[in-house]
């Protein structure tokens, strides 16, 4: 079976390593981040929270017009800004909701006006956290964008079951994950970000999941019957 992914943040972290395991399993992957560190044939250098993101998004899906699967995971995603309220500046409050929010949005918006009524298997694969499902003091704006994106996704599911030629979607937490994301959380300090021992002990007592295994759990997870029939999961939930 012909099937196609579309992974953004693909240069680094998580989407690097899905993007890689996916490739080494034969599917045709496009890559989407703002860097190509390794200078990959099927990264296209682009900047989710551009208007660029989407159009791209519409030639790749009609570059494989006629393919029996479509995949799109958002999965670019930024930390910052760290800090419990009040210390965070203003100016740096909408990027995070542009780059973890608009973004995965209008991007998810872009594949369903592209594919609602395509007959293919069509899924999204929205990359939260548990921080969006609990609380962690300095974290008030990571936290509500992932809750955002959650619930985001409980719309869709929603609206989707009602479609014809439905697409499924979910928002997955992958776990804490020893990824550049983490060298950030780890170098706030403690005023700004209160729980920073307890990840700072994750690094040190080796706890941290690596990217590949992550991957490996998250393409699972997505290729499943389990897939579409909830709007929410945790990698951590899963047997
Ligand atoms: P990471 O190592 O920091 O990688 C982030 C990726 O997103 C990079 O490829 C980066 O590429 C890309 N990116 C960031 N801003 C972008 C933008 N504006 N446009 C395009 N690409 C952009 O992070 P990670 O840990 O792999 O995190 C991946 C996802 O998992 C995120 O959504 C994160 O919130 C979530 N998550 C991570 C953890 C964890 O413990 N690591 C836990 C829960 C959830 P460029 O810099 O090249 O653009």
């Amino acid at each position: 079976m012909k099937e196609v992914y579309i992974v953004t943040g693909a240069s680094r972290g998580i989407g690097h390593a899905v993007a890689t395991q996916l490739e080494q399993r034969g599917h045709t992957v496009v890559r989407m981040a703002r860097s190509n560190p390794n200078e990959l044939d099927n990264l296209i250098e682009c900047d989710v929270t551009s208007e660029r993101a989407a159009e791209l998004l519409k030639d790749v899906l009609k570059t494989y017009e006629g393919s029996e699967a479509y995949t799109l995971i958002n999965n670019a995603g930024i930390v910052e800004p760290i800090g419990v309220m009040g210390l965070v500046e203003n100016d740096v409050i909408a990027r995070a909701i542009e780059v973890n929010v608009t973004a995965p949005i209008q991007l998810a918006n872009t594949f369903i006006q592209q594919l609602q009524n395509v007959k293919a298997t069509k899924r999204i694969m929205n990359i939260s956290s548990g921080a969006g499902r609990k609380t962690y003091d300095g974290w008030g704006v990571y936290g509500t964008t992932k809750a955002a994106i959650d619930h985001f996704s409980r719309i869709v599911f929603d609206e989707q079951k009602k479609m014809t030629q439905p697409i499924d979607i979910v928002a997955i937490a992958p776990g804490i994950i020893d990824t550049d994301m983490q060298t950030v959380i780890r170098s706030s300090s403690a005023e700004s970000f209160p729980p920073l021992q307890r990840f700072l002990d994750y690094k040190e007592e080796g706890t941290l999941a690596t990217p590949e295994e992550t991957a490996e759990r998250l393409i699972a997870y997505v290729q499943s019957d389990r897939m579409g029939t909830e709007p929410t999961a945790d990698v951590r939930d899963l047997s």
